[in-house]
């Protein structure tokens, strides 16, 4: 039995069929157009060369499930707002399941990417798992006793406007202080900039200088590390998921990042003398993990 799963993106609309077990069969992928009927006739089309590269009719795939950016409400199919393309209440469900002539499923990308490594990933096996995504701004989604849980209104697990430092550095979104005005890509860079005294930086300038034996670099990094330990630490506190998976691209550094924060976990892990801890784990299907969760969506609610 195959799944199909599309990934909404600003610049891309992926799918991908995919097994019971998660592995990918086949993808396509387009550019995204802008305005609702091209990009709902874009899913479509991609969704129907994603089954037809897997050999199998649309008729006889599973289940249709799409990550969509934004507020989303995925009991009536609809993106309430998404800034990137201004799609404000866009019943995309819908504009979807007519073209391709059965029902679909939605879930918010971050949702969709935690329920993937849940299922296919990092968590796999695992009774819960909560990922963690150090992107532009820090996403988050959990998977509590096999079901993806999202809040009352769809709207929880904002993890990244938890706030880790009260009265900090402004957010987006009007509070201060919060993981993501602390633990994004964004502010790292923005750090690396300001502390280094450069113009230019990315995501691994200040581990590598730091790697090198840059003083300043080394100031950004444990910086940056004692703020994630502390965030990640409260979310371990919460929740307890057996698994906690970090992705994005800073968490490309691999154990660089995990055993220091690992270290903060025992120290402070409310409950780090129990025999049964929390895994911290790097997430196992990077950019993939949104497209199989979506495909999955309907094995999960
Ligand atoms: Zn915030």
């Amino acid at each position: 039995m195959l799944y199909l799963g599309i990934d909404l993106g600003g610049t891309n609309i992926a799918a991908a069929a995919v097994d019971g077990d998660g592995a990918i069969v086949s993808r396509a992928a387009l550019p995204t157009p802008r305005g609702v009927e091209p990009v709902a006739a874009a899913m479509a089309q991609a969704a129907r060369e994603a089954a037809a590269a897997a050999g199998v009719p649309l008729p006889d795939i599973a289940a249709v499930g799409v990550g969509v950016p934004g507020t989303v409400d995925p009991e009536r199919g609809i993106i309430h707002y998404w800034s990137n393309l201004d799609f404000r209440d866009v019943p995309i469900a819908r504009l979807l399941g007519d073209r391709l002539g059965r029902s679909v499923w939605i879930e918010n990308d971050a949702n969709a990417a935690a329920l993937g490594e849940y299922a296919a990933g990092a968590g796999r096996g695992s009774a819960s798992l909560v990922a963690v995504t150090l992107g532009t701004g820090v996403g988050g989604g959990a998977v509590l006793g096999g079901k993806l849980y999202t809040g009352f209104n769809y709207a929880g697990l904002e993890i990244g406007h938890m706030v880790i430092s009260r009265g900090g550095r402004p957010c987006t979104c009007g509070r201060l202080g919060c993981f993501e005005a602390y633990c994004s890509a964004t502010a790292l860079i923005s750090r690396t900039k300001e502390v280094m005294g450069l113009a230019e930086a990315d995501g691994r300038t200040a581990f590598d200088a730091a790697r090198a034996g840059d003083p300043a670099a080394r100031t950004v990094v444990e910086e940056y590390i004692a703020c994630l330990g502390s965030g990640l630490t409260s979310l371990v506190n919460i929740f307890q998921p057996e698994v906690l998976c970090l992705g994005g691209g800073v968490a490309n550094q691999g154990e660089a990042l995990l055993a220091p924060l690992r270290a903060i976990l025992d120290r402070e892990d409310y409950a780090r003398d129990q025999e049964r801890r929390t895994r911290l784990v790097h997430a196992a299907l990077g950019n993939d993990a949104g497209i199989i969760g979506a495909a999955l969506l309907s094995r999960f609610r």
